[in-house]
């Protein structure tokens, strides 16, 4: 067994002049791992897969390949390819050329480069169109030689960068499959850039949520959703309800939260230690919601009035707003509709379970003042 990690990011950061792009990456990557990195647009996702490709220098920290330091090792030299959204496949070759390329450039004999290019474009069903300009193929099939010549030098990672993020939404998901069952085949790790949550959620074996610069929260994908680390993922991850509280009552690992809308009752994660004051940021998912007409549904409720719905595939999303004028998200299923009329205006009772309630640290803003 080999107990050192694939990839290993120590404190990593990278500066364009006074600009901090990323800032004390911590990450290790085990080998054939799928491991997704999510954050908001400008957080330091290229630029992170950059540094692992080769193609940016690390300003701090290092970067470990199989234990060794690969900080400044070119990116022809490190075998860690990167695969993006206008990938940069060469117009002027037909399909077998561009995925040969790589060989080509490490000197392989031109018999066992036919032999390999060739069981790349049969793996990734690309064998009809072999010989065809890559200028004449569609979205999907570029994606799939760019994909096979960056396999065809056996990398023990590949890094993609949002490499579905111009294809159609059914092709994406297709593409999405195929990706997750090659990866599984090859056995190699993958290190997977996206915004979309359920491209990442679907695929990965860990998400890693990135923020500012910094990582937030590395966890397996149903952690992430269930128990977001801070206010930021749960904002970033969307349809949860977050309310700023402070503990009122705690006993036997429950407790008594206040915030504006009213008093709650939640369960308390073993992790958090808290005491009467601390202020916690209490998370409830769109989902764990009920609407009712009549106020007793549960024991938190909210009273409200409904504002807005949005249909999304087979759900809906109902906005409401309460009488503080926080903003409400549920989530409701198509048949709920035939047992409740969602007019503008009316007034409902939010409520949700303890059990529902996810508690998190607060952890104070530089936009706060803080009161001592
Ligand atoms: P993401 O991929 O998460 O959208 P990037 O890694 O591309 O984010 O960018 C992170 C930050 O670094 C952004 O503020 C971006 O403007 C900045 N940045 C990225 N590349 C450069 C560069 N070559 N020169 C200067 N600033 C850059
Ligand atoms: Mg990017």
């Amino acid at each position: 067994m080999n107990s050192t990690p694939l990839i290993e990011l120590r404190q990593v950061g990278k500066r364009y002049g006074s600009a901090q792009a990323v800032r004390d990456v911590n990450l290790q990557i085990d080998r054939g791992e799928f491991v997704a990195i999510m954050g908001p647009s400008g957080c330091g996702k290229t630029t992170t897969l950059r540094m692992l490709a080769g193609l940016e220098v690390p300003s701090e920290g290092e970067i470990l390949l199989d234990g060794r330091r690969i900080n400044e090792l070119p990116a022809w030299q490190r075998n860690t390819p990167l695969v993006w959204q206008s990938l940069a496949l060469f117009p002027f070759l037909n399909v077998v050329e561009n995925v040969e390329f790589g060989l080509k450039m490490r000197g392989v004999s031109s018999s066992e480069r036919r032999r390999k290019s060739q069981d790349w474009i049969e793996r990734l069903g690309l064998s009809s169109y072999a010989t065809r300009n890559v200028a004449d193929l569609s979205g999907g099939q570029r994606q799939r030689v760019a994909l096979a010549r960056s396999l065809i030098t056996e990398p023990p990672v590949l890094l993609l960068d949002e490499p579905l993020s111009a294809l159609d939404a059914h092709l994406s998901l297709k593409m999405q499959g195929e990706l997750k069952r090659l990866q599984r085949e090859l056995g190699i790790a993958f290190i997977y850039v996206t915004h979309n949550h359920s491209e990442a959620f679907a695929m990965a074996d860990r998400v890693v949520i990135m923020g500012d610069g910094q990582i937030q929260q590395i966890d397996a994908p149903l952690q992430v959703f269930n128990r977001p680390a801070s206010r930021f993922v749960a904002e970033f991850l969307g349809g949860n309800n977050i309310f700023s509280t402070r503990v009122v009552a705690c006993q036997d690992g429950k407790v008594v939260i206040r915030s504006s809308e009213g008093d709650f009752h939640a369960m308390l994660p073993p992790q958090i230690n808290v005491h009467l004051g601390d202020k916690l940021d209490m998370v409830v998912r769109a989902d764990r919601i009920s609407l009712t007409p009549q106020s007793g549904w549960a024991t938190n409720e909210v009273a409200c009035s409904f504002v807005s719905e949005e249909f999304v595939g087979s759900v809906i999303n109902g906005y409401l707003e309460t009488g503080d004028g926080n903003r409400i998200v549920i989530q409701l299923q198509a048949k709920d509709l035939e047992s409740i009329d969602l007019e503008v205006g009316r007034k409902f009772y939010a409520s949700w379970h303890p059990e529902d309630c996810h508690l998190m640290q607060h952890l104070s803003t530089s936009k706060e003042t803080v009161h001592h």
